[in-house]
């Protein structure tokens, strides 16, 4: 079943995996970001991104949850393999009864399986927003790192016969690119088939924005999946209201699914959290955007 987004919400392009800080087409901010005004002038410009993209880099914290998370799914995965009633995939997305089907682990791609980090890092040195073109770039350099644990959980699930399928936000026109990235950090890559970008045509299904739910809805035709992954809660339902209401409604009837069917991984750097703090209004200026984050956080 499709399920259609508010219309606020549908047009933006919240590419995960690419959504920085802006969406596509969202102009660049007419001003620069403007320093606190109480503080004595700095000399660097505000950058809400340097701390999130600076622990994802270099705390050694970062990469233990992504070797803890993989594995425990991987502790987890041949008692999921061996219940047959196990699935994974949200009610609404299973639409062909899991009997007989083949087994699948579904994961996203970036900051889930791949760490593109470095995109954002050169946002904080030009001091930029997101934008498609240096998106694509990044992507066709194909030097984004898996992240840790990530290569010998999927090497483990294929060793099992487990179908290992990337649901991405990355446009269908990056899909070399990103297969050749994925194989050349030692991920198993069955075939093309293996990556449902953005693109991906679902019949009878129409894909709203950037969820995902016609593709997990056509994965249900072929596979019994055993688990999914993503560092954004829509890699795993569809959110209908993007926030805070709205998130913890899609999530409420899979809360017992954490941890054993559904892995969370963590992204302070970008992702739909951010834009439901304003709204997921990107054609506010940069400082207005700002300043709604502010009044988003908790002071007692
Ligand atoms: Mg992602």
């Amino acid at each position: 079943m499709s399920v259609r987004l508010p219309a606020a919400l549908a047009a933006l392009v919240l590419l995960a995996g690419c959504t920085s800080t802006a969406p596509t087409k969202t102009p660049a901010p007419s001003v620069p970001a403007t320093p606190v005004a109480t503080a004595p002038a700095p000399s660097t410009p505000a950058d809400d991104n340097l701390n999130a993209v600076a622990w994802s880099q270099t705390a050694i914290e970062h990469d233990l949850i992504y070797l803890q998370t993989y594995r425990d799914a991987e502790s987890r995965l041949l008692a999921a393999l061996a219940d047959k009633q196990w699935d994974a995939l949200p009610k609404d997305d299973r639409l062909t009864p899991i009997k007989d089907l083949k087994p699948a682990v579904v994961l996203d791609i970036d900051e889930t399986v791949l760490d593109n980090s470095p995109y954002q890092a050169r946002l904080i040195k030009s001091g930029g927003e997101y934008n498609e073109a240096d998106w694509a770039a990044w992507c066709n350099e194909q030097r984004a790192r898996a992240l840790p644990g990530v290569v010998e959980f999927t090497q483990f699930a294929a060793k099992h016969g487990i179908a290992v399928i990337y649901i991405s936000n990355r446009a269908k026109d990056l899909d070399q690119s990103t297969l050749a990235n994925l194989r050349k950090e030692g991920l198993p890559v069955s075939g093309p088939e293996a990556f449902l970008g953005l693109g991906t045509f679902v019949e009878d299904c129409e894909q709203v924005g950037t969820e995902k739910g016609c593709r997990r809805q056509l994965i249900s035709h072929k596979y019994r999946v055993l688990m999914q992954f993503g560092d954004q809660i829509g890699d795993f339902v569809t959110v209908l209201a993007n926030n805070a209401a709205g998130r913890q409604k899609a999530m409420a009837p899979y809360m017992d699914w954490i941890g054993t069917r559904w892995f969370v991984l963590p992204n302070p750097t970008y992702g739909a959290w951010e834009p439901a703090l304003f709204n997921n209004d990107y054609t506010a200026p940069r400082d207005e955007r700002r300043r709604q984050k502010v009044q988003s956080l908790r002071f007692d």
